[in-house]
């Protein structure tokens, strides 16, 4: 499967489908990062918090792809905003993934009780300058946010990495990055595995012939967004990319709005301050 393009409103490019991370050790990280390679990825999202930084850059080495190929995110953790602090940081995840940039780099959470973003970012439009992060974003921003960032600094976010799945569409913040030129870019796309054992996704999944999974994978992609499904499996992560050819239809699309619940899986961007 080749994953399809998306236009950044930097005029970079980031694959639509990426692998996500989060979990494995650094032997575990090296391994899928290799496997997801070898099947046809060329996007993975880490980040300081994940700890396994050192295991990606050395899947993407295993793989003896050439670098430019791939479009590698990392992400600022959350003990570490403020201008200085986060240039400090970011050397040192370029250290650990062993690479001299990354892709794209995120705010990891907008911390708004810490009020440190806005100085964060400066940090960030310097590391874009200097080319060692080609590309910035945030995750977990808030339109608010955001629109602090359009009014006290130069770049804009190329990307806005959120939490969103059928449980919860995130529809608003979706629209109000999509009005200003922000790619979508889903977190816990499959609901952290809630999305499972659900029989109404169970039988739109019969009807086309597809997986669970590619069924709300499908849902992500036909809504624009970028997508970054997690699995360490061989076989799921060559299911989790082969989503190109189907569609989903208005019934399909009523059948998965009734998993819609309002849950988050994670924290609430508007409260959690590290
Ligand atoms: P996810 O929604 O990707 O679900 C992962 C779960 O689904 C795992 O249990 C996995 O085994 C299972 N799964 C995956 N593919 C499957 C398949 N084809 N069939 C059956 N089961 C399958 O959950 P996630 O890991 O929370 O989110 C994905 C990525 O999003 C993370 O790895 C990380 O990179 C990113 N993330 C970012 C933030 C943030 O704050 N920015 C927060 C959470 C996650």
């Amino acid at each position: 499967t080749t994953v399809p393009l998306l236009r950044q409103n930097d005029g970079r490019e980031i694959p639509q489908i990426g692998l996500g991370i989060y979990g494995p050790d650094d032997s575990g990280t090296a391994d899928a990062v290799a496997a997801a390679i070898e099947i046809g990825y060329r996007s993975i999202d880490t980040a300081a918090l994940y700890q396994n930084e050192v295991g990606v850059g050395d899947g993407i080495r295993r793989s003896q792809i050439d670098r430019a190929e791939l479009y590698v995110t990392t992400k600022l953790a959350d003990d570490s905003h403020g201008y200085d602090s986060a240039l400090r940081a970011f050397d040192t995840s370029l250290d650990k993934l062993g690479l001299d940039y990354v892709d794209l780099y995120l705010i990891h959470w907008p911390l708004p009780g810490v009020d440190k973003y806005v100085d964060t970012w400066r940090a960030f439009e310097k590391l874009q300058r200097d080319g060692r992060a080609k590309s910035i974003g945030v995750s977990n921003f808030q339109p608010a946010h955001l629109q602090r960032l359009f009014d006290e600094t130069d770049i804009r976010p190329v990307l806005n990495q959120i939490e969103l799945h059928p449980g919860l569409p995130n529809v608003a913040v979706r629209e109000f990055n999509t009005a200003n030129g922000i790619l979508t870019e889903a977190w816990s796309p499959l609901g952290r595995g809630r999305v499972f054992g659900n029989a109404a996704l169970e039988g739109v999944a019969q009807k086309h012939g597809k997986s669970v999974a590619q069924v709300v994978i499908r849902w992500q992609v036909e809504q624009g967004n970028v997508v970054i499904p997690k699995s360490i499996t061989p076989e799921r992560l060559a299911e989790n990319i082969d989503v190109y050819d189907f569609s989903l239809d208005d019934e399909d699309r009523a059948a998965i709005a009734t998993l819609e619940n309002g849950q988050r899986t994670g924290d609430d961007p508007d409260t959690y301050n590290g």
